[in-house]
This record gives structure tokens, sequence and C-alpha cells, in this order.
């Protein structure tokens, strides 16, 4: 049996936490009228996204949510879709619009995207939402890397003056991720394909996260001992069961802090989309 030296941050639990605190918060608004309420915009039949939309849909109902899933055949028109999204921005029941990625190859996702209106835009992939988390500014951060700050902040890190590397320089996981870390005092490095020397990089941090979607990215022999690892990868082993990016085993023996894959970055992500929603519907209910 393995032993563990790195505590665990169990994503489940922090997610059930959090999601009891959106579900009193969604009360408090249910009082005045207002429910907030989430589209889940799916195109096509790729089976991932079938899962990952049903899902959501679930999250949101259990949490007092109201949500809508709207299906499309894959040969709906980029024109069609675009018609669907201003109908959703201008439907004062709906508080966020999600369009689950990837979409078929004849629709322009970036447009998709930039077509919901930032007031809605829970996923926080428009441009306005990035040029918010870049200079700071009040938005909807993207779930996956706010799901991430949310399991340090659950540990009581302090990140100021702290090393952190990100692995990954997506624009929905790594490069939001680094904005996060450097806006709480982290000093970051962002690693990527064309990174020379992986290894030297992670023996520094005190923070790894790792966003790369390849098994075995992260061993033990490139941890410092005592770092706080999080793993947002998501792939299959050869029993074809889910895992990460970081060797469990392995790197559990010398970290400090370490997520787990099932059952770690996973949840969270799912749980900051509920709390995207509630806020965009907290921000609607202020407005005159
Ligand atoms: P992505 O868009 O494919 O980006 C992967 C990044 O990893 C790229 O920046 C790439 O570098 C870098 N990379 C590839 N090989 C590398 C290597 N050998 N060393 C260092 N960096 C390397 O993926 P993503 O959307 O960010 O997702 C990353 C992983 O997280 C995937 O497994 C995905 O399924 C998972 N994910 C999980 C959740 C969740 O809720 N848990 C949410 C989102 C994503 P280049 O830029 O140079 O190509």
């Amino acid at each position: 049996m393995t032993t563990h030296t790195a505590q665990i941050i169990d994503g489940n639990a922090l997610s059930r936490q959090l999601r009891e605190a959106v579900a009193a918060r969604c009360l408090s608004l249910k009082v005045k009228g207002v429910i907030p309420g989430l589209a889940v915009v799916l195109v096509g039949e790729n089976p991932a996204s079938q899962v990952y939309v049903r899902n959501k849909v679930k999250a949101c109902s259990d949490a007092g949510l109201h949500s809508v899933l709207e299906k499309y055949d894959a040969s709906m028109t980029e024109a069609e879709l675009l018609m669907r999204i201003d109908a959703l921005n201008n439907d004062p029941a709906i508080h966020g619009i999600l369009v689950q990625l990837p979409l078929p190859p004849h629709i322009d996702a970036n447009k998709v995207i930039e077509a919901i209106a930032p007031s809605k835009d829970v996923d926080g992939f428009h441009v306005a939402s990035a040029g918010a988390l870049m200079v700071g500014q009040p938005g909807f951060w993207p779930c996956t890397p706010y799901g991430c700050m949310k399991m340090l902040e659950s540990i009581g890190y302090d990140l100021r003056g702290k090393h952190a590397v990100v692995i990954g320089r997506s624009n929905i996981v790594g490069k939001p991720m680094a904005l996060m870390l450097l806006q709480k005092n982290a000093t970051v490095t962002v690693c990527h394909s064309a990174t020379v020397n992986l290894k030297a990089m992670t023996l520094q941090a005190d923070v790894i996260v790792a966003a790369v979607g390849k098994r075995n990215v992260l061993t033990a022999d490139m941890v410092k001992p005592g770092a706080v690892v999080l793993d947002v990868g998501m792939n299959r082993n050869d029993e074809g069961k889910l895992c990460g990016d970081v060797d469990f085993a392995g790197v559990s023996q010398v970290a400090g802090y370490i997520t787990p894959v099932p059952g770690g970055v996973g949840p969270m992500t799912i749980t900051m989309l509920l709390v995207n929603t509630l806020e965009a519907a907290e921000r609607a209910a202020k407005k005159p």
C-alpha cells in the first residue's frame, strides 16, 4: 500500500461546502423574486460533452438554480447559433450562458463566445472577461483556475512571495491561472511545450499547477519536498481509468499537499460555474 506524506485537498468535500453556500445565497435571492438561471448550449453529439452538460445541469438543480439545456443538431449553422445567443442575452430569466466546447468545425467558436454578453459570460472565456482578469477589474474568472485558487484558499495558503510554476498556457486554464496567482503576489513561471528544462523549473516551485493533458508530466523527482501540487489534467491510464497529469503515487510521497484525480479540480470546476452564475444573478438583481 502507498503511504502518503502529502495531505490531500479533497475537491469533492470542498465542493460540497461551497455548493451549500451557493444554495443558501440562492434562497436569499429567491425571497427577492430572483432565481439564478443558467443556459447550457450544446451543438452536436460529442459524447464527452453530453456528460459534461448533464453534470452541469444536475449541479444547478441540486443547488436551487434554474437551468435550461438547449441541444442542437450538429448541422446548426453559425448564424442560427448566434441568433440563439442573442435571444439568451436578452432573456431576463437567464443570468449565465455557457456554450459547451468544442463546437462543430463549421462554427467559429471565438465568434460565438464573443457574442455572449460579458455580464452573462459565466465561463469567463470572453475577451472582456480575460481583459478584466488581466487588469484586476471585476469580471468572471474561468472556472477551472478559479477552482484551483479556492483549493489554495481552503488550506489557508498565502501565495505572497511564493514561486508558482504553471505547466500549460491555454486560454482557459494555464494563462488565467498564472494571472490569478500573480494577483495574489506569487512569483509566477509559465511552462509549455517549448520549455527546455521543465524539471529545473518545477524543482524551484512552492506551488505547481499541472494543466497539460498528458500523464506523468510531473513525477516525484521534479517536486521540491513540501510543495503544493494541483493536478488539472484529465487523462486515461492503461486500464482506461481517469487520471491526471501528475504521477500521484510518487508525487504524494514528496509534496506537502496534492489534489487527486478524480475528486480534485474536476468537481471544483462545476462548483465555480455555479458560483459565477449566482454572482451574475446577484449583480443583475442589484441593477436598477
Ligand atoms: P490545452 O489547450 O491542450 O493546453 C495544454 C498546454 O500544455 C499547452 O499550453 C501546451 O503547450 C502544454 N504542453 C503540452 N505538452 C507539454 C509538455 N510536455 N511540457 C510542458 N507543457 C506542455 O489543454 P487545456 O484545455 O489547458 O487542458 C489541460 C488539461 O486539463 C487537459 O487534460 C484537460 O482535459 C484538463 N482540463 C480539466 C478541467 C477540469 O475541470 N479538471 C478543465 C479544463 C481542462 P503549447 O502551448 O506550447 O502547445
